[in-house]
């Protein structure tokens, strides 16, 4: 069967379909699930740790730490990711986490992907705190992109929403990232009743520093289980904010897989986003596959079925087993995240835990 002939079978509504085998699997080299959708974009967190403690992500204590052995070396990470590119048909490559600044050897991992895979773009969704001191480095090593999240500019909301007095770091780190020719910064911000009075103001900042904004709807992936739907806001309720200062006028999706809509600010090129991971879920157009950091494949970010490559890793596995693993792990990826279910259960890893 070809990659063609099996996209489109259609997502059912529920998140989960029983009685598919892996050998059912056609035989082709790319990473396709049970539905027909490929994966090409592969986001590898990289530690657990992070400098900010979000109140939508982290726990105020943090997440329990990785024993340093279960974590990846940057061999390791150059090898899968090699992998992945080679052997699997991925396209681009982002590092998260936590925060992919608390790993020292942030250099080395970036070197050993960007010559195991030259060419291929490697990006990193990242909170920017300390990022001006280390930008240059990370992009002589092989960065490529920068989203940075950042949620308010007004320095006591972000202490209060992030746990950490680290503002003026965050704006250096996003400045120092524009000067170093990562353009265009993305900004992400989370879309939750807390940020709505800041929102207008955070748009402001990002117009006049000319970084591009979007906002990311709120998912149950908190360490804190606190997510509730009836405290979710929508793009409407956005978008009745950002008006009463800014003229939107909506241009919708880059490309029909695209998740963020987009609306372009005062008649001008600048344009702010949407990504409404909730409420419309893009789910049947997902392109992501998912690397945690101590080595697991992770299909869906609200399924826990992971499968193990780092123990095939150690244990001598070939390139082409690490592939066959990783292609088993995509086909049985669920159809959906099935939030509005009624028997929706959160998780077990949060988002810093998993790498958003
Ligand atoms: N520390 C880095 C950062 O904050 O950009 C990378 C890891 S963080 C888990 C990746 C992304 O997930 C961030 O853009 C963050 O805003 C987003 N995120 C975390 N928890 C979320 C939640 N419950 N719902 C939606 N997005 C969330
Ligand atoms: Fe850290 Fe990013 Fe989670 Fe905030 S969203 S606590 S910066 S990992």
């Amino acid at each position: 069967m070809s990659v063609e002939s099996v996209v489109g079978l259609g997502i059912p509504s529920v998140n989960r379909v029983r009685g598919f085998s892996v050998a059912d699997r056609p035989d082709v080299p790319v990473l396709i699930d049970r539905f027909g959708r490929v994966a090409r974009d592969l986001r590898v967190s990289i530690t657990e740790k992070c400098s900010l403690r979000c109140t939508y992500c982290m726990p105020e204590e943090g997440l329990p730490a990785i024993p340093a052995q279960d974590l990846l070396t940057p061999e390791e990470i150059g090898r899968v990711v090699a992998v992945a590119v080679h052997r699997l048909g991925v396209e681009e490559v982002r590092f998260t986490g936590g925060e992919p600044l608390m790993r020292a050897d942030l250099v080395d991992i970036l070197e050993h992907c960007s010559q195991r895979v030259p060419g291929i773009p490697l990006a990193m969704t990242t909170n920017a705190v300390g990022l001006e001191h280390r930008v240059d480095k990370l992009v002589a090593a092989g960065l490529t992109r920068v989203n940075v999240s950042l949620d308010s500019i007004d320095r006591a909301h972000f202490a209060e929403l992030t746990r950490r007095d680290r503002l003026p770091s965050v704006l250096a780190g996003i400045r120092a990232a524009a000067r170093a020719g990562l353009r265009p910064v993305k900004i992400n911000a989370v879309l939750m009743p807390e940020t709505l009075h800041g929102a207008a103001d955070l748009l402001q900042w990002c117009l006049e520093e000319g970084v591009a904004l979007r906002f990311i709807e709120q998912m149950p992936l908190d360490a804190d289980q606190e997510w509730a739907r009836s405290n979710m806001l929508d793009a409407q309720n956005l978008l009745d904010v950002l008006s009463t200062r800014f003229d939107l006028r909506e241009i919708g999706r880059e490309d029909p897989s695209a998740p963020a809509e987009e609306w372009a600010v005062d008649g001008s090129s600048a344009t702010v986003g949407i990504i409404a991971s909730v409420t419309r879920s893009f789910c049947s157009d997902c392109d992501r596959t998912r690397l945690t950091a101590e080595g697991t494949v992770r299909s869906c970010l609200f399924s826990d079925d992971e499968v193990d490559l780092r123990a095939a890793l150690r244990g001598g596995a070939s390139d082409e087993e690490l592939a066959q693993l990783w292609r088993g792990a995509m086909w049985n990826k669920w159809a959906g995240h099935g939030i509005d279910a009624a028997d929706f259960v959160p998780p077990a890893r949060s988002m810093g835990a998993i790498g958003g």
